[in-house]
């Protein structure tokens, strides 16, 4: 099969859908791979690595396109439409329960688009988009840390503190993929750390993972309350799978807060946890001030470090994209129920349930 990596064209997305392992893995499959030139710049990837592993660089975004498979990291843009087309296999990021004019755009087109973030394994867990809330977990104390630099409008506070002197307080809501290496951050960095969880037996894994490095408080208004008060930094990292955020911290419970203090709500990408983050900002501008309280609320955080989060998909996105290469849609689709979870549009059709009810559609 002939697969396709075209430059990303999304405002700020820095990424590329493929390493030069990923790209070796295809071509040692049997497969030619035509990166567009200058793809992976924004990755640290020159095109010299591309075709030391065996990749054609092509020069324009049509060539890229007109491959068997296109492997991309966002969802198409409008621009990129009119590359759309019937014998195409998709393999992307797609979240088309949010994008109705791309929704009709692979239908009238009857592209088969395979969706990164449905595709599911048999525990439930989505194993496409975990490296980037691992990568967002991470990088929200990092980000914390530094805005809570008086420099930077924070409240002149150093995280680990130093002999004499007590740590800063990081209260993560929610103790999930983010959660948990947003934790593992802050102890690594000698913060008091505690997290919120609903449910108690994930309160009792973390309790175990971090050996009593971590305080675990069960989430309910009360204990959200008392714990946002002291909070230095505070980080929303909930997920109610397919719903919006849960709103669990008031606007009264911000006004608690000392002044200065540090909210990163990485959960605004569902709409947001905590009451006073009421829009979205962006990497170019990405706080403001509300109550006193620094507030951060990208959607996209892993664009900041395109490079890592490059790698961290490739790693996962590669194995999917050699079975659909190596055995074509309808053998990939039979013998591998994860994937099969991923198809999102065939032959005109909706082929995920979630976003055929979105669009009042057969399925
Ligand atoms: P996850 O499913 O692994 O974890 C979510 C956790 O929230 C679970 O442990 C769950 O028990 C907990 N939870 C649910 N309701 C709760 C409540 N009422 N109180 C306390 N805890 C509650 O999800 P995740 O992968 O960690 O993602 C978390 C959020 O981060 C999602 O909204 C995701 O979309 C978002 N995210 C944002 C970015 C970004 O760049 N901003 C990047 C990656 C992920």
């Amino acid at each position: 099969m002939i697969i396709g990596v075209p430059k990303e064209i999304k405002n700020n997305e820095n990424r590329v859908s493929m390493v030069p392992a990923s790209v070796a893995s295809y071509v040692k499959a049997g497969h030619q791979v035509l990166v567009e030139k200058d793809a992976g710049l924004g990755s640290g990837i020159p095109n010299e690595e591309y075709e030391k592993a065996g990749a054609t660089i092509v020069p324009t975004a049509a060539d890229a396109w007109a491959a068997d498979m296109v492997v991309k990291v966002k969802e198409p843009q409008v621009e990129e439409f009119k590359y759309l087309r019937k014998d195409l296999i998709l393999f992307t990021y797609l979240h088309l329960a949010a994008e109705p004019e791309l929704t009709k755009a692979l239908l009238d087109n009857e592209v088969t688009a395979v969706a990164y973030e449905t595709i599911q394994l048999e525990n439930r867990s989505l194993p496409l988009l975990t490296p980037m809330s691992e990568v967002a977990g991470r990088m929200s104390v990092q980000l914390g840390a530094q805005f809570l630099e008086k420099i930077h409008g924070g409240k002149g506070v150093l995280l680990g503190g130093v002999p004499g002197v007590r740590p800063g307080k990081v209260v993560v809501i929610g103790g999930g993929v983010v959660g948990t290496n947003a934790a593992k951050m802050a102890v690594g960095l000698g913060a008091d750390v505690t997290i919120i969880d609903i449910s108690a037996e994930r309160l009792r894994q973390l309790d175990d993972q971090f050996g009593g490095r971590v305080k675990t408080v069960m989430s309910n208004p009360y204990n959200i309350a008392e714990e946002v008060k002291g909070a230095d930094l505070l980080i929303g990292a909930v997920l109610i799978p397919g719903a919006k955020a849960p709103q669990l911290v008031s606007e009264e419970m911000v006004k608690q807060m000392e002044a200065n203090s540090v909210i990163i709500d990485v959960a605004v990408d569902q709409g947001g946890s905590i009451a006073t983050v009421d829009h979205i900002t962006s990497h170019d501008s990405p706080t403001f001030i509300k109550h006193g309280v620094l507030h951060y609320a990208v959607p996209n955080i892993p664009g900041a470090v395109s490079k890592t989060s490059t790698y961290a998909l490739a790693n996962v996105t590669t194995p999917y994209g050699l079975q659909l290469a190596n055995k074509g849609i309808e053998q990939s689709v039979k013998s591998n129920q994860a994937l099969a979870k991923g198809l999102n549009t065939y032959k005109g059709k909706i082929t995920y349930p979630a976003v055929a009810a979105t669009y009042n559609l057969p399925c």
